[in-house]
Protein backbone atom coordinates (compact mmCIF):
# COMPACT_ATOMS: atom_id res chain seq x y z
CA UNK A 1 0.00 0.00 0.00
CA UNK A 2 1.06 3.43 -0.69
CA UNK A 3 1.22 6.57 1.45
CA UNK A 4 -2.68 7.96 0.96
CA UNK A 5 -1.73 11.47 0.36
CA UNK A 6 -4.46 14.27 0.44
CA UNK A 7 -3.89 17.20 -2.01
CA UNK A 8 -2.49 19.99 -0.46
CA UNK A 9 -1.78 18.72 2.52
CA UNK A 10 1.65 19.57 2.23
CA UNK A 11 0.46 22.83 3.09
CA UNK A 12 -1.15 22.08 6.20
CA UNK A 13 1.65 20.11 7.68
CA UNK A 14 3.69 23.58 7.02
CA UNK A 15 2.30 24.76 10.25
CA UNK A 16 3.90 21.89 12.11
CA UNK A 17 7.61 22.31 10.83
CA UNK A 18 9.18 20.75 14.04
CA UNK A 19 6.60 17.82 14.51
CA UNK A 20 6.11 16.57 10.55
CA UNK A 21 9.14 15.38 9.05
CA UNK A 22 9.32 17.08 5.02
CA UNK A 23 12.22 14.75 4.13
CA UNK A 24 11.79 10.98 5.72
CA UNK A 25 15.33 9.62 4.18
CA UNK A 26 17.65 12.83 5.05
CA UNK A 27 17.29 11.97 8.54
CA UNK A 28 18.66 8.32 8.58
CA UNK A 29 21.94 7.95 11.38
CA UNK A 30 20.95 11.11 12.55
CA UNK A 31 17.89 10.89 14.50
CA UNK A 32 19.52 11.60 18.06
CA UNK A 33 20.91 15.09 15.99
CA UNK A 34 17.51 15.69 14.98
CA UNK A 35 16.23 15.80 18.54
CA UNK A 36 19.87 17.17 19.81
CA UNK A 37 20.26 14.29 22.56
CA UNK A 38 21.30 10.93 23.19
CA UNK A 39 17.94 9.50 24.49
CA UNK A 40 16.89 6.54 22.82
CA UNK A 41 14.50 6.49 19.84
CA UNK A 42 11.09 4.94 20.16
CA UNK A 43 8.98 4.88 17.12
CA UNK A 44 5.00 3.90 16.98
CA UNK A 45 3.97 2.07 13.84
CA UNK A 46 0.49 2.92 12.89
CA UNK A 47 -0.04 6.14 14.66
CA UNK A 48 -3.45 6.71 14.43
CA UNK A 49 -4.63 10.59 15.49
CA UNK A 50 -1.68 10.83 18.01
CA UNK A 51 -4.07 10.18 21.54
CA UNK A 52 -1.41 7.82 22.84
CA UNK A 53 2.19 9.09 21.11
CA UNK A 54 1.08 12.39 23.35
CA UNK A 55 0.62 11.20 26.45
CA UNK A 56 3.82 8.63 26.03
CA UNK A 57 5.68 11.48 25.21
CA UNK A 58 4.86 13.55 28.15
CA UNK A 59 5.18 9.94 30.55
CA UNK A 60 8.44 9.15 29.19
CA UNK A 61 10.19 12.86 28.71
CA UNK A 62 13.75 11.19 28.28
CA UNK A 63 13.00 9.32 24.92
CA UNK A 64 12.83 10.47 21.28
CA UNK A 65 9.39 9.41 19.93
CA UNK A 66 8.60 9.05 16.43
CA UNK A 67 5.34 7.85 15.27
CA UNK A 68 4.79 6.72 11.43
CA UNK A 69 1.31 6.76 9.33
CA UNK A 70 0.11 5.97 5.97
CA UNK A 71 -2.93 8.26 5.42
CA UNK A 72 -1.89 11.63 5.44
CA UNK A 73 -5.70 12.77 6.39
CA UNK A 74 -5.05 11.13 10.18
CA UNK A 75 -1.54 12.70 10.02
CA UNK A 76 -3.57 15.74 10.05
CA UNK A 77 -5.63 15.03 12.60
CA UNK A 78 -2.53 13.96 14.70
CA UNK A 79 -0.61 17.16 13.77
CA UNK A 80 -3.77 19.57 15.49
CA UNK A 81 -3.53 17.00 18.58
CA UNK A 82 -0.24 17.29 19.41
CA UNK A 83 0.86 20.70 17.98
CA UNK A 84 4.41 21.60 17.18
CA UNK A 85 5.56 22.08 21.38
CA UNK A 86 6.19 18.79 22.24
CA UNK A 87 10.08 18.66 21.91
CA UNK A 88 10.76 15.28 21.84
CA UNK A 89 8.16 14.26 19.33
CA UNK A 90 8.49 13.58 15.29
CA UNK A 91 5.96 12.53 12.80
CA UNK A 92 6.61 10.82 9.01
CA UNK A 93 4.85 10.04 6.31
CA UNK A 94 5.23 6.97 5.38
CA UNK A 95 4.69 2.86 4.96
CA UNK A 96 6.50 0.34 7.39
CA UNK A 97 7.64 -1.69 4.17
CA UNK A 98 10.55 1.11 4.11
CA UNK A 99 11.66 1.79 7.52
CA UNK A 100 15.37 0.60 6.64
CA UNK A 101 15.45 3.70 4.14
CA UNK A 102 14.60 5.92 7.40
CA UNK A 103 16.56 4.60 9.86
CA UNK A 104 20.35 3.25 10.40
CA UNK A 105 20.41 -0.57 11.60
CA UNK A 106 19.76 -0.58 15.29
CA UNK A 107 19.01 2.59 16.12
CA UNK A 108 15.52 2.63 17.30
CA UNK A 109 15.22 1.19 20.64
CA UNK A 110 11.72 0.02 20.88
CA UNK A 111 8.73 -0.04 18.71
CA UNK A 112 4.79 0.08 19.49
CA UNK A 113 2.49 -1.70 17.23
CA UNK A 114 -1.12 -0.54 18.78
CA UNK A 115 -4.16 -2.29 17.07
CA UNK A 116 -2.88 -2.65 13.79
CA UNK A 117 -5.41 -3.95 11.37
CA UNK A 118 -6.07 -7.24 11.04
CA UNK A 119 -6.71 -7.91 7.62
CA UNK A 120 -8.82 -10.60 8.31
CA UNK A 121 -8.68 -12.84 4.73
CA UNK A 122 -5.72 -15.21 4.28
CA UNK A 123 -4.76 -13.27 0.85
CA UNK A 124 -4.55 -9.90 2.27
CA UNK A 125 -1.59 -11.69 5.29
CA UNK A 126 0.94 -9.76 3.91
CA UNK A 127 -0.29 -6.65 4.87
CA UNK A 128 -0.58 -7.14 8.90
CA UNK A 129 2.30 -5.14 10.38
CA UNK A 130 3.23 -8.45 11.94
CA UNK A 131 3.93 -10.73 8.83
CA UNK A 132 7.24 -11.69 9.02
CA UNK A 133 7.79 -9.37 5.74
CA UNK A 134 7.12 -5.91 8.08
CA UNK A 135 9.61 -8.02 10.73
CA UNK A 136 12.45 -8.45 8.17
CA UNK A 137 11.83 -4.27 8.06
CA UNK A 138 11.55 -4.19 12.23
CA UNK A 139 15.01 -6.44 12.68
CA UNK A 140 17.21 -4.18 9.97
CA UNK A 141 16.77 -0.66 12.26
CA UNK A 142 15.63 -2.37 16.08
CA UNK A 143 19.12 -2.33 18.31
CA UNK A 144 20.26 -5.48 19.79
CA UNK A 145 17.43 -6.93 22.76
CA UNK A 146 15.20 -4.01 21.12
CA UNK A 147 11.93 -4.18 22.25
CA UNK A 148 8.42 -4.61 20.90
CA UNK A 149 5.16 -3.56 22.26
CA UNK A 150 1.56 -4.94 20.95
CA UNK A 151 -1.71 -4.40 21.41
CA UNK A 152 -4.90 -5.84 19.80
CA UNK A 153 -8.85 -6.70 20.28
CA UNK A 154 -8.55 -9.48 17.79
CA UNK A 155 -7.76 -12.44 18.99
CA UNK A 156 -6.37 -14.07 15.28
CA UNK A 157 -4.15 -11.28 15.21
CA UNK A 158 -3.04 -11.88 18.22
CA UNK A 159 -2.19 -15.42 17.60
CA UNK A 160 -0.91 -14.84 14.38
CA UNK A 161 1.08 -12.04 15.85
CA UNK A 162 2.92 -14.74 18.73
CA UNK A 163 3.85 -17.18 15.79
CA UNK A 164 5.01 -15.10 13.73
CA UNK A 165 7.15 -12.89 16.24
CA UNK A 166 8.44 -15.59 17.57
CA UNK A 167 8.95 -17.80 14.55
CA UNK A 168 11.44 -14.83 12.91
CA UNK A 169 14.00 -13.77 16.04
CA UNK A 170 12.04 -12.46 18.92
CA UNK A 171 11.05 -13.72 22.31
CA UNK A 172 8.00 -13.22 24.56
CA UNK A 173 8.50 -11.49 27.70
CA UNK A 174 5.23 -10.88 28.75
CA UNK A 175 1.65 -11.76 27.36
CA UNK A 176 -1.83 -10.88 28.68
CA UNK A 177 -5.27 -11.80 27.33
CA UNK A 178 -6.61 -9.18 29.93
CA UNK A 179 -4.44 -6.57 29.27
CA UNK A 180 -6.68 -3.88 30.96
CA UNK A 181 -6.57 -6.47 33.87
CA UNK A 182 -2.98 -6.89 34.36
CA UNK A 183 -0.33 -5.33 36.05
CA UNK A 184 1.05 -4.08 32.29
CA UNK A 185 -1.76 -1.88 32.31
CA UNK A 186 -0.20 1.91 33.02
CA UNK A 187 -3.81 3.91 31.93
CA UNK A 188 -2.37 5.15 28.28
CA UNK A 189 -4.61 3.74 25.81
CA UNK A 190 -4.61 4.88 22.35
CA UNK A 191 -8.44 5.75 20.51
CA UNK A 192 -9.14 2.41 19.02
CA UNK A 193 -8.27 1.41 23.08
CA UNK A 194 -11.38 3.52 24.23
CA UNK A 195 -13.57 1.91 21.57
CA UNK A 196 -12.59 -1.54 21.73
CA UNK A 197 -12.14 -1.98 25.40
CA UNK A 198 -15.77 -1.27 25.83
CA UNK A 199 -16.96 -4.07 23.91
CA UNK A 200 -14.23 -7.18 25.03
CA UNK A 201 -10.53 -7.89 26.76
CA UNK A 202 -7.39 -6.28 25.03
CA UNK A 203 -4.43 -8.56 24.15
CA UNK A 204 -1.13 -7.66 24.80
CA UNK A 205 2.31 -8.95 23.89
CA UNK A 206 6.17 -7.31 24.87
CA UNK A 207 8.66 -8.94 22.75
CA UNK A 208 12.74 -8.63 22.74
CA UNK A 209 14.79 -8.84 19.44
CA UNK A 210 17.06 -12.01 20.34
N1 LIG B 1 -2.74 2.97 16.55
C1 LIG B 1 -3.97 3.72 16.39
C2 LIG B 1 -4.93 3.37 17.51
O1 LIG B 1 -4.71 2.35 18.18
O2 LIG B 1 -5.89 4.12 17.72
C3 LIG B 1 -4.60 3.50 15.02
C4 LIG B 1 -5.09 2.09 14.74
S1 LIG B 1 -5.74 1.90 13.09
C5 LIG B 1 -6.68 0.46 13.20
C6 LIG B 1 -4.32 1.37 12.19
C7 LIG B 1 -3.50 2.53 11.65
O3 LIG B 1 -2.32 1.99 11.05
C8 LIG B 1 -4.22 3.32 10.57
O4 LIG B 1 -4.16 4.70 10.89
C9 LIG B 1 -3.45 3.01 9.30
O5 LIG B 1 -3.45 4.07 8.37
C10 LIG B 1 -2.06 2.68 9.83
N2 LIG B 1 -1.29 1.77 8.97
C11 LIG B 1 -1.74 0.61 8.44
N3 LIG B 1 -0.79 0.02 7.71
C12 LIG B 1 0.30 0.82 7.77
C13 LIG B 1 1.60 0.75 7.20
N4 LIG B 1 1.96 -0.27 6.40
N5 LIG B 1 2.49 1.73 7.48
C14 LIG B 1 2.11 2.78 8.27
N6 LIG B 1 0.89 2.90 8.84
C15 LIG B 1 -0.01 1.94 8.59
Amino acid sequence: MRLRRVPGIEKEFLNYPHLVIADNETQKGKWQQHFANENPVYLEVGMGRGQFLKAMSQSLPNANFIALELRDEVIFDAAQTLGDELKNVAVLRGNADSLDKWFAPQEVNRLYLNFSDPWPKKRHGKRRLTHENFLKQYKQILAKNGDVFFRTDVRQLMEFTLTEMTNNGFSLVDVSLDFHNSEFFDGITTEYEDKKSKHGPIYYGHFVLK
